[in-house]
């Protein structure tokens, strides 16, 4: 079925204002976009008044999470699950994102093998709704609130055929993103961000195998040396880049049009307001997150200075920091790193359809139709995204995840 939004302002993913027009979607593309006065083709169309809302791309979560099991609706105390109930939780938690906007999810890591692999399955055969998925392998054994231990190099060899055999593994059955934790976490085991866990060689070799698997690598990387490492060995995305020195902005700005940066400010400012309960001492995850906010605060706006794809998301699904909230994230970009909300706006929505590697995150003609139909302008208080009552309709590839309510 052809439609016809109108009555809507457009931001359309670039960055600029939103601007008065109209927008056709044919199958799932959009087939054309109107500007001012100008209208798009009626024929066999079902007609929709926006109701003077504000029409914009669909979000691109750069770093979710779907099997940590908080979630809006849901509150887990821990990270661990039984399996049948972690695979409950995900899907549930792929609606959650969809829901709030979040058409696209790029996933850091799950607690699983297969379990997004098949989740994406699902989603992508009409079964399951939730967001486009990129789907990943396991991240690392699956942690308990006993062992939260980022040093634990989960099921995989070390050595360079070690690591090797994970890469194809993964890719084998079905990830389409491998992630590393190149170096360590220091709110969770103190120092650890500064210690490395894998070798130049076992990096290297990961980056070798992943081009000739033909899958993505996406690394959690805090350290200067994980960094450039990570750099060198092709990763696709790296987190955190907390502690990058000059050498290592240098290289990630040399190549900026192989890689993307995601800072994954939700779970550090989420760490910062946490009210825990007395038995759980969050005092050395909040010292921690104090530095790495202020690290990131400097960072942030040099990487961009310099051209470097930098992104939105936050590490979303911890008790404190829950999936859904995902949107609270441009609210801190424009707070901590000096971004307007229309910039965030298109880091979350242009630059993410370009992690995706499809044609998705501005809205012109071609693109596929991934869009949100905002009561209020995200442009003027980017906040308005963080309730989904405001979000009057969700399409996802055509088709309404969210219905608006008046058809004309
Ligand atoms: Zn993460």
């Amino acid at each position: 079925m052809n439609r016809v939004f109108t009555n809507v302002r457009i931001f359309d993913g670039s960055g600029s204002a939103p601007f008065p027009g109209e927008l056709r979607v044919e199958g799932n593309r959009i087939a054309a976009v109107a500007t001012g006065p100008d209208q798009v083709s009626r024929d066999d169309a079902v007609v929709i008044d926006g109701g003077g809302g504000v029409l914009m791309p669909g979000l691109v979560e750069a770093h979710a999470h779907l099997t940590w099991p908080t979630s809006v609706e849901k509150f887990v105390p821990g990270m661990y699950q039984p399996p049948e109930e972690l695979a409950l939780t995900a899907a549930r938690n792929a609606r959650i994102l969809l829901d709030h906007g979040f058409t696209s999810a790029y996933s850091a890591g799950a607690l699983s093998k297969k379990l997004e692999i098949a989740l994406n399955e699902h989603i992508v055969s009409g079964g399951l709704p939730g967001p486009r998925l990129i789907p990943s392998s396991v991240e690392r054994e699956p942690p308990n609130v006993t062992n939260l231990d980022p040093g634990h190099v989960a099921e995989h060899a070390l050595g360079a055929e070690g690591v090797r055999a994970f890469v194809k593994e993964c890719a084998e059955i079905g990830a389409k993103a491998v992630k590393f934790l190149i170096s360590g976490e220091s709110a969770l085991k103190p120092g650890a961000s500064q210690e490395l866990l894998y070798t130049e060689e076992e990096l290297m070799a990961a980056g070798e195998q992943a081009r000739q698997s033909d899958v993505w690598l996406t690394g959690h990387a805090h350290a200067a040396q994980a960094v450039k490492l990570g750099v060198k060995a092709g990763f696709r995305v790296l987190y955190h880049c907390t502690y990058a020195d000059q050498e290592a902005v240098d290289l990630l700005a040399s190549h900026k049009d192989q890689l993307f940066v995601a800072p994954t400010i939700g779970i550090v400012q989420a760490t910062l307001d946490a009210n825990p309960p007395p038995h759980f001492d969050m005092s050395h995850m909040k010292a921690d997150a104090a530095i790495v906010l202020e690290k990131q605060k400097a960072l942030v706006p040099r990487l961009r200075e310099l051209g470097v794809k930098l992104l939105p998301g936050g590490d979303y699904g911890f008790p404190f920091n829950p999936n859904g909230r995902n949107a609270w994230d441009l609210e801190l970009w424009v707070r901590h790193f000096g971004y307007t909300p229309a910039e965030a706006l298109h880091a979350a929505t242009a630059l993410g359809g370009e992690l995706m590697d499809m044609e998705l995150g501005q809205l012109k003609a071609g693109y596929l139709a991934d869009l949100l139909l905002v009561a209020q302008d995200p442009t003027q208080d980017v906040r308005v995204l963080q309730d989904k009552r405001n979000l009057k309709a969700i399409m996802k590839d055509g088709v309404f995840h969210k219905a608006p309510g008046a058809l004309s």
